[in-house]
């Protein structure tokens, strides 16, 4: 692929997560040539911008200007102006802004060409050592009620996890995730290529209980291993019926069977309900 700038492109250009010299030769020579950058955060773009000296019009473009802050974009690629779209920290798109941009790009037959670099996500996979031949993204947990319904989606989930997490919700987060998936396997990534960077490979557990002695600091990722392929899971054999009645035997009243029932199965009670009726 020619690395000439195409008039008119939309670059979606990853930066580094901490270590500056992580930059790409490619991205440098993207960002000093597009004719204008879409920043999220445009003084955080801006010092990464003079770090390499590079002098260009900045736009913003973040989570609450998207809708109108995207048309204006859209307009100047129409108008044959090549743009590079940047988040504060690696690869935008990815738990950042981006996503609606490159959509719009695409429904409105603007080229839309990627220059790939940091993820933290990926960066903390490598070095984990948890098994990455197959693995989800999670990003961040939401923070609604949409929360518990992940969590019990990944109750049998085999696959490495991967979150991403602020630091002052990550004690809640590690219990809650203990509290729906009982113990499992860790890789806490902190502050990745950067000078504290630190990988704690512990368990759940262990985790919540280093951090009651000691305050988060800096940003995390959660490498979360898988559920053990070997702890079959005890009602893999019973019918619904069946493992509804073997709570109802350890004296669970029906509704809360159901609900036991359910949450194991990672679907929703009234899937149960609809199967016992
Ligand atoms: N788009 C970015 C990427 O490609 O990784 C992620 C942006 S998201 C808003 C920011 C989150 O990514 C942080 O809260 C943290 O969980 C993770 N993160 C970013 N940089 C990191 C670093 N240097 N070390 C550990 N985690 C990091």
């Amino acid at each position: 692929m020619a690395n000439e700038i195409e008039a008119g492109a939309l670059y979606v250009v990853a930066t580094p997560i901490g270590n500056l010299s992580d930059i790409t030769e490619r991205a440098l020579k993207v960002l000093s040539e597009v004719d204008f950058i879409a920043a999220e955060d445009t003084r955080v773009s801006g010092l990464l911008l003079s770090r390499f000296d590079i002098r260009k019009n900045i736009v913003n473009y973040f989570e609450h200007n998207k809708k109108s802050a995207g048309e204006k974009i859209i307009e100047e690629l129409r108008s044959g102006c090549s743009c590079a779209l940047v988040t504060d920290a690696g690869t935008p798109a990815i738990s950042d802004p981006g996503t609606e941009l490159c959509h719009a790009a695409r429904c409105a037959g603007i080229k839309v060409i990627p220059v790939p670099g940091a993820c933290a996500a990926i960066t903390a996979l490598c070095a984990s050592g948890f098994d990455s031949r197959r693995f989800i993204f999670e990003g961040f947990l939401p923070q609604d009620s949409e929360k518990e319904q992940v969590l019990t989606s990944l109750k049998n989930e085999k696959r490495t996890v991967i979150f991403y997490e602020a630091p002052h919700r990550l004690k809640k987060t590690l219990s809650e995730l203990y509290e729906a998936l009982d113990d499992r396997r860790i890789c806490l990534c902190r502050e990745l290529t950067k000078i504290n960077e630190e990988f704690i490979i512990t368990t759940l557990s262990e985790a919540i209980a280093l951090y009651n002695e000691k305050e988060p600091r800096g940003e995390y990722v959660l490498v979360l291993g898988g559920a053990e392929a070997s702890e079959e899971v005890f009602w893999a054999n019973l019918s619904v019926e069946q493992h509804v009645d073997f709570y109802t035997e350890k004296g669970l009243s029906k509704m809360d069977a159901i609900k036991a029932c359910a949450k194991d199965r990672g679907v929703a009670k009234n899937v149960i309900y609809k199967q016992m009726l």
